[in-house]
């Protein structure tokens, strides 16, 4: 089973429930944690893994031979991110905008565009105290982190439980973390700017055909808006967590919740029954 955690909005507590979810079920069943924030990624600060791999991240992006182009400027129109423009006399190519497709080069009639590898980030995998673990970076001044989060999720196996940590938002690398889980946890806190996100969040697993829950996190402060919300669009609350010096005090040392109170291992493993029950009732209903 593959369940992703996300959030609408950044520093909800996702790492904090990514974490302890696994550290409670790593007693019980196989776990892989792939941290695909990779802008940020933050979990191995608080599972201390030890790598013992790292692999580059590339991209092809074009290169063009001035000598074989013609300077028709079909390669411009082509490109959807403008990543390549046509003057005059020369080719310009802006690596940081082009996504790798490869449509210059496949359009180009003169073939004067070749492929060369820009590297764009890291993949690091290991393991911590029986879980394994997998992180992206994106290298400083990247933007493209899809195909950073794709190299990770390369990493999957899918013989345990997979917990992916995707990054707040709802544009495409939180897409392409979340596609093709089997259930997608959404961390959000109760105030206007929570559910504000969260409606998005939800807007996005739900075309994505992902079943989705909610953890709330922070519970006590703001107002019961995320409650109605979730009643309104029948969409579960599996967990509360309260707003707590405790708890945070807990995470801002780098503690995960379930090894700094470890009574919370209970819930964290009531969640995952409850998310499995969710899943294999929703697969037993497509099968009917
Ligand atoms: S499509 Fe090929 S020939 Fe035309 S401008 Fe681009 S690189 Fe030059
Ligand atoms: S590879 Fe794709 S994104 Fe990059 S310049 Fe060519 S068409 Fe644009």
């Amino acid at each position: 089973m593959i369940i992703s955690v996300a959030s609408g909005k950044g520093g909800t507590g996702k790492t904090l429930v990514a974490t302890s979810l696994a550290l409670s079920l790593r007693e019980r069943d196989k776990v892989q944690l792939l941290d695909c924030d990779v802008e940020e990624p933050n979990d191995h600060i608080f599972l201390k893994p030890v790598f013992t791999r790292s692999e580059a991240v590339a991209i092809p992006v074009p290169e063009v031979n001035e000598e074989k182009c013609t300077h028709c400027g079909k390669c411009a129109e082509v490109c959807a991110y403008n990543a390549i423009a046509v003057m005059k006399q020369k080719v310009l190519v802006f690596p940081e905008l082009c996504h790798g497709c490869g449509a210059c080069g496949y359009l180009c009639p003169e073939k004067a565009i070749s492929e060369e590898a820009k590297e764009i980030g890291v993949v690091e995998s290991g393991s911590s105290d029986g879980i394994g673990f997998v992180h992206g970076k994106l290298a400083v001044g990247e933007v493209m982190a899809p195909p950073v989060i794709r190299q990770v999720k390369e990493h999957i196996s899918r013989e345990g439980t997979v917990i992916i940590d995707v990054s707040p938002g709802t544009s495409c690398p939180v897409v392409e973390a979340v596609k093709d889980s089997d259930f997608c946890l959404l961390v959000t806190e109760p105030t206007p700017f929570g559910l504000n996100d969260l409606v998005l969040a939800v807007e996005t697993v739900r075309v994505l055909n992902i079943p989705c829950g909610i953890v709330l996190n922070r519970a006590g402060v703001g107002d019961g808006k995320v409650e109605e919300y979730c009643q309104k669009e029948n969409i579960p609350v599996l967990l509360t967590i309260p707003l707590d010096t405790e708890i945070a005090s807990f995470y801002s040392r780098g503690v995960p919740l379930v090894e700094g109170m470890p009574q919370w291992k209970v819930s964290f493993l009531g969640l995952s029954d409850k998310i499995r029950e969710i899943v294999n009732e929703r697969s037993s209903d497509t099968e009917r």
